[in-house]
């Protein structure tokens, strides 16, 4: 077996050289809490600003509007639940039908209602039923509508139409928040071309650290703290800043940035793979004719179950993720793929491969040998 191949980014990225170094200066610093008036304090500070200011650059905004967090699941908390929180209650929640699970269920445990907003069978919210759902919307029995949407999703990949929704939005008096985690570093995410009112990030889909992640919010949009203390991150974060953790998050958003176009080039080598998948292998591209992530490719063989996929490229050395988990032996289907109305045969044995900054040339190519051999010993010898 050779060389192992990574191709699950969209699951975690490995750690971008830029932010290993980042990451690894703000820990020599030694003991310092950036809440200090000392100089270590000073320092620590320091570091925590410079990567404000490389997160807000990145996305074309204030540094001032950025708020660091644990991550993208707490940046969705504290912009759904927070939002919700500073409106009163007098809100409703729509949810997109692909969302993660950490906007979903932060929508969830809101304590208001939540709409269902459809996608369509290309796997892109539907801008017909957003209309008319926010057509004469009655803010008085169902006050603010806020939306929730994701830039790209983390399965398919396929990117959605935010600044259009977040016009409708607007239009009817509403909030969006935008879920950026796999968009950003991927494709341009702007907050004011966005148009949205609050957008989340997290640093490890991007080749920065696990465990930190950060909420842009436009300046004036509701928000309140769901955590409260010592009153950092102008009170909308208390608790002592990870320090290491942000400044390499930081620099890996301006070497993702800075790496867009690498990342663009990702869907030629992409491309090609799947047209070898479908010609060989027989395989379903999802989102195939939707704009997608350059580096995210889902496919599916009716028949060769996911986790037998997953296992088999695993021996092979290649890391991918089943788009579908496997729990007390029966298979649970994506609900992403669901909500795109596909079959149960396709929803069932569709997987994900992702791939990004440190993608060798070969690894594309290395993954359709090693799918295809898999396959030919199983569902392809089957149906020859
Ligand atoms: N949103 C999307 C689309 C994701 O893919 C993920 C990660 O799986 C998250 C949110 C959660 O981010 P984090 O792992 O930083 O909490």
């Amino acid at each position: 077996m050779g060389k192992m191949i990574y191709a699950d980014y969209n699951a975690t990225a490995p750690m971008r050289p830029e932010a290993q170094r980042a990451l690894l200066a703000a820990l020599e610093l030694g003991a310092a809490n950036p809440s200090s008036v000392h100089r270590a304090g000073r320092a620590a500070r320091a570091a925590v600003e410079t990567a404000r200011a490389q997160i807000g650059g990145a996305i074309g905004s204030r540094a001032a509007d950025i708020v660091f967090t644990s991550g993208g699941t707490e940046s969705l908390a504290l912009a759904i639940q927070g939002a919700v929180l500073a409106l009163a209650g007098k809100a409703t929640l729509i949810v997109s039908a692909i969302e993660h699970e950490a906007a979903g269920k932060a929508a969830g445990h809101a304590g208001v209602p939540v709409e269902t907003a459809y996608v369509g069978a290309d796997g892109r919210v539907d801008l017909d039923d957003l209309g008319a759902r926010l057509t004469g919307w009655d803010a008085d029995r169902k006050g603010t509508p806020i939306l929730v949407l994701m830039l790209a999703n983390n399965e398919t990949g396929i990117l959605q139409p935010v600044a259009e929704a977040a016009a409708l939005v607007r239009g009817a008096g509403g909030l969006t928040v935008c879920d950026a985690v796999q968009a950003f570093g991927k494709v341009q995410v702007n907050a004011a071309l966005l148009g949205v009112d609050y957008i989340a990030l997290s640093a490890h889909k991007i080749g920065g650290p696990q465990g930190v992640g950060a909420l842009w919010h436009r300046a004036g949009a509701p928000l309140k703290a769901l955590q409260y203390g010592g009153g950092q991150e102008r009170g909308l974060r208390s608790g002592t800043e990870n320090v290491a953790g942000i400044a390499g998050f930081g620099a890996a958003a301006e070497a993702a940035v800075r790496d867009l176009p690498t990342y663009a080039a990702l869907a030629k080598p992409r491309d090609a793979m799947e047209a070898r998948l479908k010609a060989e292998g027989g395989v379903v591209v999802i989102g195939e004719g939707s704009p997608r992530l350059a580096g995210t490719s889902n496919f599916a063989r009716a028949g060769f179950r996911a986790e037998t996929q997953v296992m088999a490229l695993d021996l092979a050395g290649v890391c991918v993720s089943a788009g579908s988990a496997c729990s007390s032996g029966k298979v649970k289907r994506s609900l992403v793929l669901m909500a795109m109305g596909a079959d149960d045969a396709v929803a069932e044995s569709a997987i994900r491969a992702s791939f990004g900054w440190d993608t060798k040339p070969g690894d594309f190519e290395r993954l359709a040998d090693a799918w295809l051999e898999a396959a030919r010993r199983t569902v392809l010898k089957e149906t020859a």
